[in-house]
């Protein structure tokens, strides 16, 4: 059944409208976004879609088509950040954000949705659930609120609602992504460019290889990374690494004595790098020469930043093997998945070396996936 479908047999009535939002991929910056760096995702062709109506008591519903569970029912004006309302917390989060920056949308809604976008394999379900809210409030509230407005807001609902420290880049991958590009944004002044990355016209195609697995020690990784970045830069006399050109850094390691800080540092201002090399080559029309920049990539993550894990080194070193033009992990890392770029004509031999090389390991078969970089949030229906 279509969310449209489900939303009227669950509620009654035809929905206002249908939008969707799509889960994203990040090609190259990672834990940058923090230290006000750079960072490139595209937007997956998996979206989350919800069918939405006004209401005008006050009540808001939400469903998911994809949760075996009741409609939740609550009160716009009683949303209380960390109340455990589970899956629920993201688009009423999203609800509680806008009412919070003053935006009139104490009426309500009837919220009925569903997602293609994998769970957990950081492939951001969350943002592509919060920004499909957003859109469809703004739109039937007359908001009038721009993309990057909303990816804030959608940012805010997932930090101070339910509870996640994430950074700005999966809400606004997800609300300003367009078809064959990858986005170019700078999380210090959150300026975006949509940089082209079409992949079909080179005979290429970047493939997700979802591991399946995440690992507990990621858990408390990430605060313990952002604390080394802040301890660097204040070694460095910086307000955010972002601050180290590449140029210095050789002299800025040299500074620095603790040897975890000084790969947290030599990670960041490289992978910003990276970022800015990638973007030349884009520009330049030279897609496979971004290969071996995503390689090197991942040995800064698992060398440097230290956040890989068997399965991710496994994916790419399997995938480079067998003739993949370059391949990294992609996420938060110890688990999610990893992106490789591939001659299309190779995408069959690659996805069987990976998919054996996990068999000989005693590995969880992974998923395997083209991503296609496509458009952000929109109005479907
Ligand atoms: P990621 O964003 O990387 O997929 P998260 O842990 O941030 O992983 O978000 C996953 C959570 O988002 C799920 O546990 C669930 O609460 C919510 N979610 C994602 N997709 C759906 C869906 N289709 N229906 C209901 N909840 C969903
Ligand atoms: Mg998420």
């Amino acid at each position: 059944m279509g969310v449209r479908e489900g939303f009227e047999e669950l509620y009654g009535a035809a929905p206002e409208g249908v939008w969707a939002a799509p889960g994203r991929v990040n090609l190259i910056g990672e834990y940058t976004d923090f230290n006000e760096g750079f960072v490139m995702p595209l937007a997956l062709p998996h979206t989350a879609v919800a069918a939405v109506s006004r209401r005008s008591d006050g009540v808001l519903r939400l469903h998911s088509a994809d949760i075996d569970g009741p409609v939740v029912e609550l009160r716009v004006d009683e949303l209380t950040p960390r109340s455990d309302t589970g899956w629920a917390a993201y688009p009423a989060g999203v609800v509680w954000a806008l009412r919070e920056a003053g935006h009139a949308v104490g009426g309500g809604a009837d919220i009925h949705l569903a997602s293609t976008v994998p769970t957990g394999a950081g492939l951001s379900s969350s943002a592509a659930l919060e920004v499909v809210t957003a859109l469809a409030l703004d739109e039937l509230y007359g908001l009038g609120l721009t993309r990057p407005e909303l990816a804030r807001l959608a940012q805010r609902a997932e930090n101070d609602f339910v509870g996640v420290p994430c950074g700005v880049m999966d809400q606004t991958a997800s609300a300003c992504c367009t078809e064959g590009h990858a986005l170019h944004l700078d999380c210090r002044d959150l300026s975006i460019r949509q940089v082209p990355f079409d992949l079909a016209s080179q005979g290429l195609e970047l493939l997700v290889v979802d591991t399946r697995v995440k690992h507990a020690l990621g858990d408390g990784a990430y605060a313990e990374r952002r604390a080394g970045c802040e301890e660097g830069a204040r070694l460095l006399g910086v307000s955010h690494l972002r601050d180290v050109a590449y140029e210095d850094l050789d002299t800025a390691l040299a500074r620095l004595s603790d040897e975890r800080v000084r790969r947290y540092v030599r990670h960041v201002v490289s992978d910003d790098h990276r970022v800015d090399r990638v973007i030349s080559l884009l520009d330049a029309g030279d897609v496979r020469a971004i290969g071996p920049v995503l390689t090197d990539g991942h040995a800064s993550l698992r060398d440097d930043l230290r956040i890989s894990c068997p399965e991710l080194d496994l994916a790419v070193s399997a995938a480079n093997s067998a003739g993949a033009l370059g391949a990294r992990m992609t996420g938060g890392g110890f688990g999610g998945s990893a992106v490789v770029l591939v001659e299309s004509t190779d995408v069959d031999s690659v996805t069987k070396a990976v998919t054996e090389a996990f068999a000989a390991a005693g590995f969880t078969a992974p998923r395997v996936f083209p991503a296609v970089p496509s458009a952000g949030a929109r109005r479907i229906g």
